[in-house]
Protein backbone atom coordinates (compact mmCIF):
# COMPACT_ATOMS: atom_id res chain seq x y z
CA UNK A 1 0.00 0.00 0.00
CA UNK A 2 1.81 3.65 -0.86
CA UNK A 3 1.55 6.13 1.88
CA UNK A 4 -0.94 8.88 1.52
CA UNK A 5 1.71 11.85 2.43
CA UNK A 6 5.82 11.36 2.04
CA UNK A 7 7.63 14.44 3.14
CA UNK A 8 11.36 13.66 2.08
CA UNK A 9 14.66 15.39 3.12
CA UNK A 10 13.18 17.29 6.40
CA UNK A 11 14.78 18.74 9.11
CA UNK A 12 12.66 17.23 11.93
CA UNK A 13 12.35 19.27 15.07
CA UNK A 14 11.02 17.69 18.20
CA UNK A 15 11.03 19.41 21.55
CA UNK A 16 13.57 17.01 22.58
CA UNK A 17 16.05 17.05 19.07
CA UNK A 18 16.01 17.27 15.58
CA UNK A 19 16.86 14.68 12.93
CA UNK A 20 17.49 14.35 8.78
CA UNK A 21 14.81 11.90 7.20
CA UNK A 22 11.04 11.03 6.02
CA UNK A 23 7.76 11.56 7.16
CA UNK A 24 5.08 8.83 5.97
CA UNK A 25 2.05 9.38 6.77
CA UNK A 26 -1.44 7.50 5.99
CA UNK A 27 -4.90 7.62 7.62
CA UNK A 28 -4.63 10.84 9.09
CA UNK A 29 -1.56 9.02 10.99
CA UNK A 30 2.23 9.52 11.25
CA UNK A 31 3.19 5.64 10.09
CA UNK A 32 6.87 5.98 8.84
CA UNK A 33 9.86 7.85 10.00
CA UNK A 34 12.72 6.79 8.19
CA UNK A 35 16.17 8.13 8.42
CA UNK A 36 17.59 10.52 5.43
CA UNK A 37 19.86 7.80 4.28
CA UNK A 38 17.32 5.21 3.72
CA UNK A 39 18.25 2.96 0.60
CA UNK A 40 14.68 3.14 -0.87
CA UNK A 41 11.83 5.52 -0.06
CA UNK A 42 8.69 3.94 0.31
CA UNK A 43 5.96 4.95 -2.54
CA UNK A 44 3.54 7.87 -1.75
CA UNK A 45 0.24 9.17 -3.50
CA UNK A 46 1.67 12.71 -2.83
CA UNK A 47 5.39 13.95 -1.94
CA UNK A 48 6.78 16.78 -0.66
CA UNK A 49 10.49 17.69 -0.75
CA UNK A 50 11.10 19.69 2.37
CA UNK A 51 14.98 19.80 1.38
CA UNK A 52 16.11 22.66 3.20
CA UNK A 53 12.84 23.41 5.90
CA UNK A 54 12.16 22.57 8.61
CA UNK A 55 8.89 20.08 10.01
CA UNK A 56 7.26 20.61 13.40
CA UNK A 57 4.38 18.91 14.55
CA UNK A 58 1.55 21.36 14.16
CA UNK A 59 0.48 23.78 16.68
CA UNK A 60 -1.32 23.49 19.65
CA UNK A 61 -3.26 27.02 20.91
CA UNK A 62 -4.12 26.19 24.79
CA UNK A 63 -6.37 29.81 24.58
CA UNK A 64 -8.62 30.97 22.13
CA UNK A 65 -12.21 32.60 21.95
CA UNK A 66 -14.33 31.65 19.25
CA UNK A 67 -17.92 32.97 18.54
CA UNK A 68 -17.25 34.61 22.28
CA UNK A 69 -20.49 36.68 23.45
CA UNK A 70 -19.33 39.09 26.48
CA UNK A 71 -21.87 41.90 27.56
CA UNK A 72 -22.85 43.89 24.49
CA UNK A 73 -19.90 42.03 22.56
CA UNK A 74 -19.86 39.00 20.64
CA UNK A 75 -16.56 38.23 18.68
CA UNK A 76 -16.74 38.45 14.66
CA UNK A 77 -15.27 34.72 14.19
CA UNK A 78 -16.85 31.52 13.76
CA UNK A 79 -15.23 28.15 14.00
CA UNK A 80 -14.95 27.88 10.52
CA UNK A 81 -13.30 31.29 9.77
CA UNK A 82 -10.99 30.65 13.41
CA UNK A 83 -9.93 27.47 12.29
CA UNK A 84 -9.04 28.19 8.75
CA UNK A 85 -7.06 30.98 10.14
CA UNK A 86 -5.54 28.87 12.18
CA UNK A 87 -4.37 26.56 10.05
CA UNK A 88 -3.10 29.43 7.61
CA UNK A 89 -0.68 29.90 11.02
CA UNK A 90 0.16 26.36 11.78
CA UNK A 91 -1.80 25.62 14.74
CA UNK A 92 -3.74 21.94 13.85
CA UNK A 93 -5.61 22.20 17.47
CA UNK A 94 -7.39 24.77 19.15
CA UNK A 95 -8.59 24.67 22.84
CA UNK A 96 -11.91 27.00 23.02
CA UNK A 97 -13.87 27.89 26.34
CA UNK A 98 -17.36 27.36 27.49
CA UNK A 99 -17.81 30.47 29.32
CA UNK A 100 -21.71 31.49 30.60
CA UNK A 101 -23.03 34.38 28.86
CA UNK A 102 -23.86 35.63 31.95
CA UNK A 103 -25.20 34.02 36.13
CA UNK A 104 -28.23 32.83 33.92
CA UNK A 105 -26.36 30.25 32.23
CA UNK A 106 -25.37 27.32 33.72
CA UNK A 107 -21.36 25.96 33.05
CA UNK A 108 -22.67 22.79 31.21
CA UNK A 109 -25.24 24.79 28.83
CA UNK A 110 -22.25 27.08 28.09
CA UNK A 111 -20.34 23.76 27.22
CA UNK A 112 -22.86 22.26 25.35
CA UNK A 113 -23.67 25.31 22.80
CA UNK A 114 -19.83 25.69 22.44
CA UNK A 115 -20.15 21.92 21.53
CA UNK A 116 -22.86 22.58 19.09
CA UNK A 117 -20.55 25.40 17.41
CA UNK A 118 -17.77 23.21 16.83
CA UNK A 119 -19.15 21.59 13.60
CA UNK A 120 -17.99 23.79 11.07
CA UNK A 121 -14.77 23.33 12.40
CA UNK A 122 -12.02 22.61 10.08
CA UNK A 123 -9.01 21.69 12.70
CA UNK A 124 -9.61 19.69 15.50
CA UNK A 125 -10.76 21.40 18.76
CA UNK A 126 -10.96 20.74 22.26
CA UNK A 127 -12.79 22.35 25.09
CA UNK A 128 -12.10 24.00 28.48
CA UNK A 129 -15.43 24.68 30.90
CA UNK A 130 -15.24 27.26 33.09
CA UNK A 131 -17.57 28.52 36.45
CA UNK A 132 -18.57 31.73 37.69
CA UNK A 133 -20.54 30.69 40.83
CA UNK A 134 -20.59 28.15 42.98
CA UNK A 135 -24.47 26.20 43.80
CA UNK A 136 -25.26 22.48 44.62
CA UNK A 137 -25.39 21.65 41.01
CA UNK A 138 -22.08 22.59 39.83
CA UNK A 139 -19.99 19.05 40.88
CA UNK A 140 -22.45 16.93 39.01
CA UNK A 141 -21.76 19.34 36.38
CA UNK A 142 -18.31 19.09 36.36
CA UNK A 143 -18.67 15.31 36.05
CA UNK A 144 -20.55 15.78 32.93
CA UNK A 145 -17.76 17.54 31.85
CA UNK A 146 -15.39 15.22 32.43
CA UNK A 147 -17.35 12.41 31.21
CA UNK A 148 -17.04 14.63 27.99
CA UNK A 149 -13.65 14.63 27.57
CA UNK A 150 -13.17 18.31 29.13
CA UNK A 151 -10.99 17.82 31.97
CA UNK A 152 -10.23 21.74 32.85
CA UNK A 153 -11.99 24.47 34.05
CA UNK A 154 -10.91 28.10 34.22
CA UNK A 155 -11.71 30.56 36.74
CA UNK A 156 -11.62 34.57 36.51
CA UNK A 157 -9.96 36.74 39.72
CA UNK A 158 -11.56 39.77 37.97
CA UNK A 159 -14.37 41.36 35.64
CA UNK A 160 -16.49 41.72 38.55
CA UNK A 161 -20.00 41.16 37.12
CA UNK A 162 -19.29 39.37 34.38
CA UNK A 163 -16.72 36.24 34.36
CA UNK A 164 -15.36 36.63 38.10
CA UNK A 165 -15.62 34.38 40.64
CA UNK A 166 -15.71 34.85 44.08
CA UNK A 167 -12.98 33.40 46.30
CA UNK A 168 -15.07 30.24 47.23
CA UNK A 169 -16.60 29.44 44.08
CA UNK A 170 -12.15 29.11 43.01
CA UNK A 171 -11.25 27.04 46.23
CA UNK A 172 -14.02 24.88 46.17
CA UNK A 173 -14.20 24.70 41.87
CA UNK A 174 -10.46 23.56 42.34
CA UNK A 175 -11.71 21.10 44.65
CA UNK A 176 -13.48 19.80 42.39
CA UNK A 177 -10.74 19.03 39.75
CA UNK A 178 -8.60 17.35 41.86
CA UNK A 179 -11.54 14.88 42.66
CA UNK A 180 -11.83 14.51 38.77
CA UNK A 181 -7.80 14.81 37.81
CA UNK A 182 -8.07 17.64 35.79
CA UNK A 183 -6.28 21.40 35.45
CA UNK A 184 -7.69 24.70 36.66
CA UNK A 185 -6.95 27.73 34.66
CA UNK A 186 -6.55 31.22 36.19
CA UNK A 187 -7.31 34.23 34.67
CA UNK A 188 -4.96 36.29 37.52
CA UNK A 189 -5.66 39.74 38.25
CA UNK A 190 -6.37 41.10 42.01
CA UNK A 191 -10.00 42.53 41.35
CA UNK A 192 -10.21 44.95 44.27
CA UNK A 193 -6.53 46.59 42.42
CA UNK A 194 -8.19 46.60 39.35
CA UNK A 195 -11.56 48.37 40.55
CA UNK A 196 -9.44 51.14 42.68
CA UNK A 197 -7.27 51.79 39.98
CA UNK A 198 -9.47 52.17 37.59
CA UNK A 199 -11.61 54.29 39.64
CA UNK A 200 -8.50 56.63 40.35
CA UNK A 201 -7.84 57.03 36.80
CA UNK A 202 -11.65 57.45 36.44
CA UNK A 203 -11.20 60.70 38.77
CA UNK A 204 -9.06 62.08 36.83
CA UNK A 205 -10.57 61.96 33.77
CA UNK A 206 -8.12 59.06 32.27
CA UNK A 207 -10.46 56.58 31.07
CA UNK A 208 -9.50 56.52 27.43
CA UNK A 209 -7.92 53.14 26.04
CA UNK A 210 -4.32 55.08 25.99
CA UNK A 211 -4.65 54.77 30.21
CA UNK A 212 -5.30 50.80 30.15
CA UNK A 213 -2.08 50.22 31.61
CA UNK A 214 -2.05 52.36 34.64
CA UNK A 215 -5.70 51.06 35.29
CA UNK A 216 -4.52 47.52 35.35
CA UNK A 217 -1.26 47.49 36.87
CA UNK A 218 1.45 44.67 37.38
CA UNK A 219 0.86 44.68 41.16
CA UNK A 220 -2.33 43.45 40.68
CA UNK A 221 -1.30 40.59 38.42
CA UNK A 222 1.44 39.35 40.82
CA UNK A 223 -0.74 39.85 44.04
CA UNK A 224 -3.63 37.49 42.81
CA UNK A 225 -1.16 35.26 41.14
CA UNK A 226 0.41 34.64 44.59
CA UNK A 227 -3.00 34.48 45.79
CA UNK A 228 -4.24 31.71 43.57
CA UNK A 229 -1.12 30.07 44.50
CA UNK A 230 -1.80 29.44 48.00
CA UNK A 231 -5.38 28.41 47.07
CA UNK A 232 -4.00 26.12 44.80
CA UNK A 233 -1.43 24.78 47.90
CA UNK A 234 -4.27 24.36 49.84
CA UNK A 235 -6.83 22.29 47.77
CA UNK A 236 -3.41 20.36 45.78
CA UNK A 237 -5.00 21.50 42.83
CA UNK A 238 -2.57 21.69 39.53
CA UNK A 239 -3.33 25.53 38.15
CA UNK A 240 -1.89 26.49 34.65
CA UNK A 241 -1.58 30.30 35.11
CA UNK A 242 -2.87 32.40 31.50
CA UNK A 243 -1.05 34.87 29.77
CA UNK A 244 1.71 35.50 32.58
CA UNK A 245 3.16 39.00 31.32
CA UNK A 246 5.77 40.11 34.67
CA UNK A 247 8.44 38.14 35.31
CA UNK A 248 7.19 38.47 39.44
CA UNK A 249 4.38 36.30 38.71
CA UNK A 250 6.18 33.80 36.19
CA UNK A 251 8.76 33.42 39.46
CA UNK A 252 5.43 33.06 41.83
CA UNK A 253 5.00 30.12 39.74
CA UNK A 254 8.42 28.34 39.51
CA UNK A 255 9.07 28.76 43.40
CA UNK A 256 6.00 27.01 43.72
CA UNK A 257 6.83 24.76 41.47
CA UNK A 258 9.97 23.99 43.62
CA UNK A 259 8.15 23.31 46.36
CA UNK A 260 6.00 20.58 44.80
CA UNK A 261 3.37 22.21 43.30
CA UNK A 262 1.81 21.67 40.31
CA UNK A 263 1.92 25.27 38.35
CA UNK A 264 2.14 25.85 34.92
CA UNK A 265 2.80 29.31 33.01
CA UNK A 266 1.38 30.52 29.72
CA UNK A 267 2.51 33.68 27.99
CA UNK A 268 1.22 35.11 24.53
CA UNK A 269 3.32 36.68 21.88
CA UNK A 270 2.25 39.75 22.38
CA UNK A 271 3.93 40.21 25.74
CA UNK A 272 7.19 39.36 24.41
CA UNK A 273 6.81 41.71 21.14
CA UNK A 274 5.11 44.25 22.24
CA UNK A 275 5.31 46.69 25.39
CA UNK A 276 3.32 49.50 26.58
CA UNK A 277 4.21 52.03 24.61
CA UNK A 278 1.89 51.08 22.12
CA UNK A 279 -0.98 52.97 24.11
CA UNK A 280 0.95 56.10 23.24
CA UNK A 281 0.78 55.70 19.67
CA UNK A 282 -2.35 57.08 17.42
CA UNK A 283 -4.66 53.89 17.56
CA UNK A 284 -3.88 52.60 21.33
CA UNK A 285 -7.28 50.67 21.06
CA UNK A 286 -5.46 48.16 18.60
CA UNK A 287 -3.99 47.14 21.89
CA UNK A 288 -6.63 46.65 23.98
CA UNK A 289 -6.08 42.94 26.22
CA UNK A 290 -6.15 42.62 30.10
CA UNK A 291 -3.44 42.61 31.33
CA UNK A 292 -1.94 45.05 29.20
CA UNK A 293 1.07 45.40 27.56
CA UNK A 294 3.72 46.31 30.14
CA UNK A 295 7.08 48.23 30.52
CA UNK A 296 10.13 47.53 28.04
CA UNK A 297 11.80 46.34 31.07
CA UNK A 298 8.98 43.85 32.03
CA UNK A 299 9.16 42.50 28.62
CA UNK A 300 12.81 42.14 28.73
CA UNK A 301 12.50 40.35 32.24
CA UNK A 302 9.71 38.07 30.88
CA UNK A 303 11.62 36.98 27.99
CA UNK A 304 14.48 36.46 30.46
CA UNK A 305 12.09 34.30 31.96
CA UNK A 306 11.21 32.23 29.03
CA UNK A 307 15.03 31.76 28.37
CA UNK A 308 15.29 30.05 31.79
CA UNK A 309 12.67 27.51 31.09
CA UNK A 310 10.34 29.25 33.56
CA UNK A 311 7.65 29.62 30.96
CA UNK A 312 5.56 26.22 29.54
CA UNK A 313 3.28 27.29 26.82
CA UNK A 314 2.77 30.28 24.10
CA UNK A 315 -0.67 30.72 23.56
CA UNK A 316 -2.50 33.58 21.28
CA UNK A 317 -5.95 34.03 23.73
CA UNK A 318 -7.48 34.76 20.79
CA UNK A 319 -10.26 37.03 20.70
CA UNK A 320 -11.79 38.74 17.21
CA UNK A 321 -12.76 41.75 17.06
CA UNK A 322 -12.32 44.54 14.44
CA UNK A 323 -11.02 48.08 14.91
CA UNK A 324 -15.02 49.41 14.83
CA UNK A 325 -15.78 47.64 17.75
CA UNK A 326 -12.52 48.82 19.83
CA UNK A 327 -13.31 52.77 18.47
CA UNK A 328 -17.10 52.59 19.98
CA UNK A 329 -15.41 52.21 23.68
CA UNK A 330 -12.06 54.02 22.84
CA UNK A 331 -13.17 56.78 25.35
CA UNK A 332 -13.59 54.33 28.07
CA UNK A 333 -11.62 51.27 29.27
CA UNK A 334 -14.20 49.64 31.12
CA UNK A 335 -16.48 49.83 28.34
CA UNK A 336 -13.96 48.16 25.74
CA UNK A 337 -14.03 44.72 24.22
CA UNK A 338 -10.66 43.40 25.62
CA UNK A 339 -8.71 40.83 23.81
CA UNK A 340 -6.93 40.57 20.10
CA UNK A 341 -7.27 38.60 17.11
CA UNK A 342 -3.87 36.31 17.46
CA UNK A 343 -4.49 32.30 16.34
CA UNK A 344 -3.07 33.45 12.81
CA UNK A 345 -0.46 35.28 13.84
CA UNK A 346 0.98 32.78 17.07
CA UNK A 347 3.57 30.71 15.41
CA UNK A 348 5.59 34.13 13.60
CA UNK A 349 4.77 36.06 16.28
CA UNK A 350 6.20 33.35 18.76
CA UNK A 351 8.81 32.08 16.50
CA UNK A 352 10.08 35.82 16.22
CA UNK A 353 10.22 36.56 19.74
CA UNK A 354 11.99 32.98 20.87
CA UNK A 355 13.95 32.33 18.40
CA UNK A 356 14.93 35.23 15.94
CA UNK A 357 15.50 37.50 18.74
CA UNK A 358 15.66 35.65 21.85
CA UNK A 359 18.47 33.27 20.40
CA UNK A 360 16.05 30.08 22.05
CA UNK A 361 16.62 26.58 19.76
CA UNK A 362 13.76 25.65 17.67
CA UNK A 363 13.73 22.53 19.93
CA UNK A 364 12.24 25.34 22.66
CA UNK A 365 9.97 26.86 20.55
CA UNK A 366 8.10 23.70 19.38
CA UNK A 367 7.91 22.73 23.15
CA UNK A 368 6.26 26.03 23.81
CA UNK A 369 4.25 25.99 20.51
CA UNK A 370 3.19 22.04 20.31
CA UNK A 371 4.66 19.55 22.54
CA UNK A 372 3.87 21.58 25.93
CA UNK A 373 0.40 22.53 25.37
CA UNK A 374 -0.73 19.43 23.85
CA UNK A 375 0.59 17.09 26.59
CA UNK A 376 -0.70 19.27 29.53
CA UNK A 377 -3.42 19.41 28.31
CA UNK A 378 -4.04 15.90 27.94
CA UNK A 379 -3.81 15.96 24.14
CA UNK A 380 -2.31 12.72 24.16
CA UNK A 381 -1.81 12.03 19.70
CA UNK A 382 -0.94 15.75 19.45
CA UNK A 383 2.25 17.84 19.58
CA UNK A 384 5.12 15.19 18.52
CA UNK A 385 6.36 13.73 15.74
CA UNK A 386 6.46 9.78 16.20
CA UNK A 387 5.09 7.26 14.68
CA UNK A 388 0.98 6.71 15.41
CA UNK A 389 0.78 10.33 16.34
CA UNK A 390 -1.91 12.43 14.38
CA UNK A 391 -0.65 13.50 11.42
CA UNK A 392 -0.55 16.91 12.13
CA UNK A 393 2.59 18.55 10.46
CA UNK A 394 3.96 22.02 9.61
CA UNK A 395 7.00 22.92 6.76
CA UNK A 396 8.22 25.84 7.04
CA UNK A 397 12.10 28.06 5.78
CA UNK A 398 12.48 29.76 9.06
CA UNK A 399 14.64 32.22 7.13
CA UNK A 400 11.78 33.75 5.50
CA UNK A 401 10.03 36.49 6.85
CA UNK A 402 7.03 38.49 6.02
CA UNK A 403 5.43 42.13 7.38
CA UNK A 404 1.90 41.50 8.85
CA UNK A 405 -0.64 42.90 7.40
CA UNK A 406 -3.79 41.79 9.74
CA UNK A 407 -6.17 43.03 7.04
CA UNK A 408 -4.87 40.21 4.97
CA UNK A 409 -5.25 37.68 7.30
CA UNK A 410 -8.08 35.19 7.72
CA UNK A 411 -8.66 35.63 11.45
CA UNK A 412 -11.94 37.66 10.75
CA UNK A 413 -10.51 41.10 12.12
CA UNK A 414 -9.66 43.78 9.67
CA UNK A 415 -6.09 44.22 11.95
CA UNK A 416 -3.76 42.62 14.10
CA UNK A 417 -1.78 44.20 16.89
CA UNK A 418 1.59 43.31 15.09
CA UNK A 419 0.64 45.11 11.93
CA UNK A 420 3.54 46.79 10.05
CA UNK A 421 6.06 43.83 11.85
CA UNK A 422 8.33 42.05 9.64
CA UNK A 423 8.43 38.37 11.32
CA UNK A 424 9.85 34.67 10.41
CA UNK A 425 8.12 31.68 10.98
CA UNK A 426 5.69 31.83 8.57
CA UNK A 427 3.97 27.64 7.21
CA UNK A 428 4.63 27.15 3.99
CA UNK A 429 2.71 23.55 3.44
CA UNK A 430 0.53 22.46 6.97
CA UNK A 431 -0.69 19.05 7.47
CA UNK A 432 -4.24 18.57 9.55
CA UNK A 433 -4.79 14.80 10.33
CA UNK A 434 -3.16 13.79 7.25
CA UNK A 435 -5.05 16.36 4.90
CA UNK A 436 -2.49 18.68 3.01
CA UNK A 437 -4.57 22.00 4.38
CA UNK A 438 -1.66 24.82 3.03
CA UNK A 439 -0.51 23.62 0.09
CA UNK A 440 2.95 25.65 -0.70
CA UNK A 441 1.31 28.86 0.85
CA UNK A 442 -1.67 28.14 -1.33
CA UNK A 443 -5.34 27.03 1.25
CA UNK A 444 -7.01 23.70 0.27
CA UNK A 445 -10.40 23.65 2.45
CA UNK A 446 -10.53 20.54 3.57
CA UNK A 447 -14.50 21.07 4.42
CA UNK A 448 -16.12 20.85 7.95
CA UNK A 449 -13.44 17.80 9.15
CA UNK A 450 -12.56 18.92 12.74
CA UNK A 451 -13.23 16.80 15.24
CA UNK A 452 -14.11 17.65 18.96
CA UNK A 453 -10.77 15.94 20.75
CA UNK A 454 -11.63 14.57 24.31
CA UNK A 455 -8.91 14.80 26.60
CA UNK A 456 -7.18 12.46 29.18
CA UNK A 457 -6.65 13.41 32.70
CA UNK A 458 -4.22 15.75 34.08
CA UNK A 459 -1.82 12.75 35.87
CA UNK A 460 -2.55 10.36 32.73
CA UNK A 461 -1.09 12.94 30.47
ZN1 LIG B 1 -8.46 34.61 27.39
Amino acid sequence: MALDLLITNATIVNADGRVHGHVGVSDGRITTLLAQNVAQLPAATRTIDASGRLVIPGGVDAHCHVEQVTGEYKSLDTFRTATTAALHGGTTTIIDFGIPADRGESPIAALRNKLSLIEGARCDVALHGSVLAWDDTVPAQLDEMAELGVRSVKLYTTNRGTTMADEDTILRVMKEMVRLDGLTYLHCEHDAIVVDQTETCASEGHLGIGHLPRSRPALSEDASVREMIAVAEHTGAPVYLVHQTTAAAVQAATEARARGLQVFSETCPHYLLLDESVYASSEPERFACCPPMRPAETVRQLSDEVALGNVHTLASDHSCYDLAQKRKCSHDVRRMPHGLPGVETRMPAAFTAVVTRGGLSVDRFVELFSTAPARINGLRSKGVIAVGYDADLVVFDPTETRRVDGAALHQGSDFSPFDGLELAGWPSTVVSGGRIVVDEGRFVDPGPVGRFRARAGFSES
